[in-house]
């Protein structure tokens, strides 16, 4: 998820690899690290915190050595701490990686296949580099890197360097992003294109399943696994620095929400129990037994993690019979709740930092309940106090209007509610079909995100008006509250969100031509009575866009404003039905110049009352 670098020439690699860390900053992490080989010695300087913290290490003794691979790390296992930064070594140390992603498998791997081993970390990463460098024993190290990737369940962006071939870095790609960088007489390997630019504007990007060596004179790429070598030229990249950070979208919120189609995999994977139709959740901490006798889950969060819990609560409710309330975190701090001990509470945060919903945990576990955190910044203060809980692996989100980190907490609840499902009534069927359409939705999101250029000229349509209604019912109500809240950060047009059933008690006195209207309209149970309320918009001439399921031509007689998302089942459709809405408040927002990615008056992590 975090950053890669890696350079073989004739330079000294140090501080190429620390401007390159510079360079990766941009992606969020929380501590970094940088690996020399000279000759046959390995120098690993490691830190928690920034690149400033590392240079000062370093103080001035450069290590020596023309080759080396340097990391910054945004933790997922194991705690912020020196021991788990990254380059990890091998038993015997003569081989080191760095890593980005997740090796889910970890645990299994460890008992396997590394019986005996000592391990200095508690990363998933240092089980790889145990794994490779016990097969290096054998084979060669690509041979080795490719041995070990096939006992791999996960994603990875790895770099290998190892003593006994010290002539070459081997990198490999599954899920999280590398591009070479090819100059003269040294090569270069990063995580995006940014850090490269200084030095070559020519790029090779790698393809999921390949695996490359580089040597200071070139670079080989193969499938994992075969010897057969692809020939991928390099592309000529004329991109500057900041476009280089955004990997070319223009601004970090368009590029988050098209990394949905990644990250939602990772929330899910390793979770999923298909044979028990069920999913499990490692830091949960609570026994079967102990989890069967919660009565009662309360959800605590603020803005955009407020609503994903609004889902929550359909999803409890519906799939486990569990009394469940969504709470706002400033306003359940003050107030005297009903608490005991067959009370769950899950605190929901993206930065884990959130302070209302912080406070809020502290009361909720002062008065005796399980608290349990959802969030996204693995060691966060929320993670910490809490008694267990569950990192979404949304990845770093840098634009402060979130995306991506609430469809993976719709993920993760999901997960929860059909975990809780599963211990009591729900059959092992309907468990195994979630399952299964979970594992459907990545590819789901891509077909959205495909008709983006639609969206956008339904947007730029929109974004004349001054306020805007959302429409949803039932589970697709918060995602009307959750699409309202994203045009109103990202373009500051006014809008409110109601459950259509809602509108004939009072607001539909604010309908009239200049009062549009955005409708979630998907074939559901509701799906008669929100074409009903169409229907009343359009009597009153209020011009409507509606997000509705792929083949649906009912909705073409009402209007031509239509977004089609592929049909899914109902517990799901939030996470399909919110992308549109992402995608419209992006556009408005675009096309009315707002300062998409840092939205006025507004701070990613709010650690203030
Ligand atoms: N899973 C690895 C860790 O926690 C890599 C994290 C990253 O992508 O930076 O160390």
């Amino acid at each position: 998820m975090c950053g890669i670098i890696g350079y073989i020439g004739e330079k000294p690699a140090g501080k190429i690899l620390l401007n390159g860390l510079r360079k990766l900053e941009y992606r969020g992490y929380d501590s970094a690290g940088m690996l020399l080989l000279n000759k046959d010695k390995f120098t690993r300087i490691r830190s928690v915190g920034d690149i400033d913290k590392l240079e000062k290490k370093i103080n001035g003794q450069w290590p020596k050595g023309k080759m080396g691979i340097a990391h910054t790390r945004w933790a997922t296992h194991g705690g912020v701490t020196e021991k788990n930064a990254h380059p990890h070594f091998g038993r015997a140390k003569e081989v080191a990686i760095i890593h980005n992603g997740i090796i889910e498998n970890y645990r299994e791997l460890k008992e396997k296949y590394l019986k005996n081993h000592k391990f200095s970390s508690q990363t998933d990463t240092e089980v790889l580099a145990h794994l490779i460098e016990k097969y290096h024993q054998k084979h060669p190290l690509k041979k080795a890197v490719e041995s070990a990737l096939k006992k791999v369940h996960g994603t990875f962006g790895l770099a290998v360097i190892s003593k006994k071939e010290p002539d070459k870095i081997i990198a490999g790609r599954s899920g999280s992003p590398l591009a070479i960088g090819v100059g003269d007489n040294q090569y270069f390997l990063a995580s995006d294109a940014t850090p490269l630019l200084t030095h070559t504007r020519k790029i090779i990007y790698l393809d999921d399943g390949e695996i490359a060596i580089i040597k200071k004179n070139n670079s080989y790429i193969y499938k994992i696994g075969n010897n057969n070598q692809i020939n991928k030229k390099a592309q000529n990249i004329d991109w500057n620095t900041e476009e280089a950070q955004k990997g070319g979208f223009p601004h970090f919120m368009i590029k988050e929400i098209y990394d949905q189609r990644e990250v939602f995999m990772d929330a899910i994977r390793g979770r999923l129990r298909p044979k028990e139709g069920s999913a499990q959740m490692g830091g949960f901490n609570l026994k079967d037994k102990e989890a069967q006798k919660i009565d009662r889950i309360i959800l605590l969060a603020c803005g955009t993690a407020y609503y994903s819990c609004l889902v929550g609560k359909y999803l409890f409710e519906r799939l486990a019979q569990i009394p469940t309330e969504a709470e706002i975190g400033s306003e359940y701090r003050y107030r005297n709740p009903v608490i005991d001990n067959k009370t769950l509470v899950f605190s929901v945060s993206q930065s884990g930092e959130t302070l209302d919903t912080l406070v809020s945990q502290r009361e909720a576990k002062r008065k005796g309940a399980y608290v349990r955190g959802i969030v996204n910044v693995v060691g966060s203060t929320i993670a910490r106090e809490a008694d267990g809980g569950t990192y979404i692996h949304a990845g770093p989100e840098l634009s402060v209007a979130s995306s991506k980190a609430f469809t993976n907490m719709l993920a993760i609840l999901t997960l929860y509610a059909l975990y809780f499902g599963r211990l009591h009534k729900m059959s092992f069927e309907t468990g195994n079909k979630i399952i299964k359409e979970l594992e459907k939705i990545p590819g789901k999101i891509n077909l959205i995100l495909k008709q983006n250029e639609k969206i956008k000229k339904i947007a730029y349509k929109y974004s004349k008006y001054q306020n805007m209604l959302y429409l949803g019912r039932g589970i697709n109500y918060p995602i009307a509250l959750e699409g309202s809240h994203k045009l109103k950060e990202l373009s500051y047009i006014h809008s409110e969100a109601y459950p259509a059933g809602e509108m004939k008690h009072g607001v539909n006195a604010l309908l009239d031509k200049d009062f549009p209207v955005a409708a979630i309209a998907t074939k559901n149970n509701l799906y008669e009575k929100m074409i009903s309320n169409l229907e009343e918009i359009k009597a009153r001439k209020s011009p409507f866009f509606v997000i509705a399921t792929k083949g649906d031509k009912n909705i073409q007689r009402m209007t031509s404003d239509i977004i089609y998302v592929p049909k899914t089942i109902e517990i799901l459709e939030p996470i399909l039905n919110v992308i549109p809405l992402q995608l419209f408040a992006y556009h408005c927002a675009v096309k009315l110049k707002r300062n998409v990615d840092r939205p006025r008056n507004l701070a990613k992590s709010v650690t203030v009352e």
